[in-house]
């Protein structure tokens, strides 16, 4: 664990709720405190017995040495140790078993939650922050979950029973190392401050190394690196953090021995001073006041002082920076799931829903999350205004555009609807409102009637399927990708899902087939194909509807011609809602929603838009006249390939 020196005072809320996480290991917890106090009591007996073999024993006059008394006096003093040492396993093994628990259940906790969290907190945080703290702050805490408490506890059991036995032996010479205490305490602060200093400087550079790392080591990275020939430049900037981070290790390591050496120069001197202080004692007293045994079992017993002292400041320091971890963590956990089932959410059942879509003046902005904004009363809820209201006050005041306005509009079942408009029109937009990627401000999205606000979301993600522009696959085999569509699916189900993507045939050629790992995001397979498998995951899962954000990277012909293929049996049997940006999907379209800075500004098959001669047929001459499409026939269009696509019936 690195201390942070900026880390504030300890927080009480946070170190309650953090010994809260302790309480379902309650019972374990109470074997290792007890655990902790024996052994740290045993600690001091063999000093005192060192006291008693000495002058009882060793040194007594007359019947010394008395050997019986010896053996056994030797013999608690060999048992001793083996008794605590053999507690002293038990107790670390209980005390890590607890604390990687309590780490667990924290990671646990914060993955489950993250997972829940809505898209609009992946769309406005780091990927890296997200994964740092599920990583980096959950593991930065693990030294103070399994060592500190017992730490603490020891120290203090080993502190008083030192000084109890201190006072027993002599209390002058006591005294005499409660003196020096002031001074040992000055040094090792000293040493942690500047410790804690250069271990911030080196989590800061571990953390810039992590970071060029994850940005040049990635496919994406490497790619680009290699592309620009701007290796030999990164190789540089790796090496001069490195250089930085090796020189702060030594600096740190160099510091932690600085610190031994003040314990140790200490353990050094003070046996000289107890024998100087026992000298004036024993010179001023009429008979000797302190035994040679009491003087070799004091300075035995100093040892055992001044150790736990260094070890409670080095873990006060340690709390106050995990302290801030923790904060970091519970901060992530209390962040409130913006997208939730309703109480008296309803479940879809898959099988059941028609695939009724339909979009009542819905109202959507990406800044304010609906419970933010107030909308003004110039659009009361619901009504269908000639000119629909463009502004709402937002949380700070001020009047904003809305990304989709006023979009009112139906989709039948199994019908094709393909949205077309310029970029940055909310197309993708009004495609997430239906999944609930995100919630209306205003209006509603129904399925089948029903509001999707009072539909489980489990099931509303039954129900719907969505092949994206940029196909995401897991570093994983294909079998597995595909299996994520339907979790159990069987090898006869998957390869007809495949054959119908036209991707089967592919798939077997791959070196294992099926079992055939696909790379890091499938960049072991060509854009068309990975197209084709995200297709076919979709079929597999057979969702009633289906949300398709056709590539815009343009495929070779053959690709092309595949992918579309492997589009037309997934879309059969189906309501489609189509960003289309090919013509064969807008032509097959049953109806097109023209959309224009958030609003629907035409709508129609694409016959009746392009006589209307608007937006869309604009679009239309801009996007295919001007390249693909190379005539018009009776039924369809001749593309610049040769290729006829002809209209639907
Ligand atoms: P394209 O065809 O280029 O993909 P689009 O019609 O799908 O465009 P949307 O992606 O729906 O457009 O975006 C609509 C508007 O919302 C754009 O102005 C965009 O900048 C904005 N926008 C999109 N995503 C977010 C987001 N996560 N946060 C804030 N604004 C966003």
């Amino acid at each position: 664990m690195i201390p942070d020196p900026d880390a504030g005072p300890v927080n009480r809320h946070t170190v309650r709720r953090v010994i809260g996480s302790f309480r379902p290991y309650r019972r374990k917890i109470l074997v290792v405190g007890l655990a902790i106090v024996v052994t740290a009591a045993m600690g001091v007996i063999n000093p005192l017995l060192i006291k008693v073999i000495f002058d009882t024993a060793l040194f007594c006059g007359a019947g010394c040495p008395d050997l019986s008394r010896l053996y056994r006096l030797v013999a608690i003093m060999v048992a001793i140790p083996i008794v605590s040492g053999a507690i002293g396993i038990g107790q670390t093994y209980l005390a890590n078993q607890v604390g990687q628990r309590v780490m667990q259940d924290l990671r646990n906790a914060l993955y489950e939650h993250l997972q829940r969290m809505s898209l609009r907190f992946f769309t406005s945080t780091r990927t890296g922050e997200i994964q740092s703290r599920l990583s980096n702050d959950v593991g930065g805490v693990q030294s103070v979950l399994t060592d500190t408490a017992s730490s603490i506890l020891s120290n203090i059991v080993i502190l008083i029973s030192t000084l109890v036995a201190m006072l027993i032996i002599s209390w002058q010479l006591t005294v005499l190392s409660l003196v020096l205490l002031p001074l040992f305490l000055w040094l090792t602060v000293k040493v942690g401050k500047a410790r804690q200093v250069v271990a911030s400087s080196t989590q800061k550079s571990l953390a810039e190394i992590t970071a060029i790392t994850e940005e040049t080591l990635s496919v994406s990275g490497i790619l680009l690196s290699k592309a620009f020939g701007r290796q030999r430049f990164e190789i540089d900037r790796f090496g001069r953090e490195n250089q930085r981070l090796a020189d702060l290790q030594v600096r740190q390591q160099m510091i932690g021995r600085s610190f031994f050496a003040v314990v140790q120069i200490f353990f050094s001197i003070t046996p000289a001073l107890v024998y100087l202080v026992a000298g004036f004692v024993n010179d001023s007293a009429s008979s000797p006041d302190i035994s040679a045994g009491a003087i070799v079992a004091f300075t035995t017993l100093q040892s055992r002082l001044f150790f736990p002292i260094g070890q409670m400041l080095q873990i006060s320091v340690e709390v106050q920076s995990s302290m801030a971890l923790f904060e970091r963590i519970h901060e992530y956990l209390d962040m409130p799931h913006d997208i939730v089932d309703a109480p008296d959410a309803q479940e879809l059942r898959p099988e059941s829903v028609r695939g009724h879509v339909r979009f009542r003046n819905v109202f959507f902005r990406y800044d304010a999350p609906p419970e933010d904004l107030d909308l003004t009363d110039d659009h009361p809820a619901g009504t269908v205004g000639p000119v629909p209201p463009l502004t709402a006050v937002a949380g700070d005041g001020r009047p904003r555009d809305w990304t989709l306005a006023n979009v009112d509009l139906e989709i039948e079942p199994g019908q094709l609807a393909a949205l077309v408009g310029p970029s940055g029109a909310g197309k993708t937009t009004m495609t997430y409102l239906v999944p609930r990627m995100y919630d209306v401000n205003d209006g509603a999205v129904e399925i089948d009637g029903t509001d999707v606000r009072k539909v489980a979301l489990e099931s509303l993600a039954d129900s719907i399927g969505m092949v994206t522009q940029e196909t995401y696959l897991f570093h994983t085999t294909v079998r597995q990708n595909l299996q994520y569509g339907r979790p159990g699916a069987s090898q006869e189900e998957m390869e007809a899902a495949a054959r119908a993507a036209f991707i089967h045939d592919r798939i077997v050629e791959l070196s294992d087939g099926y079992d055939t790992v696909v790379g890091e995001r499938g960049y072991r397979l060509s854009g068309g194909e990975k197209q084709r498998l995200a297709i076919a995951r979709v079929i597999l899962k057979d969702p009633r509807i289906l949300i398709l954000d056709e590539a815009t990277s343009s495929l070779d012909t053959t690709s092309e011609r595949l992918v579309q293929e492997a589009l037309r049996p997934l879309m059969r049997g189906r309501t489609t809602l189509a960003i289309a940006h090919r013509l064969s999907t807008i032509l097959a379209a049953d109806v097109i929603f023209v959309l224009d800075r958030g609003r629907v500004v035409e709508r129609g098959t694409h016959a009746e838009l392009l006589e209307r001669d608007g937006l869309y047929a604009r679009l239309y001459q801009q996007q295919f006249r001007g390249g693909m499409v190379e005539a018009e026939c009776e039924d369809g269009v001749v593309l610049a390939t040769g290729e006829v696509l002809r209209a639907p019936a």
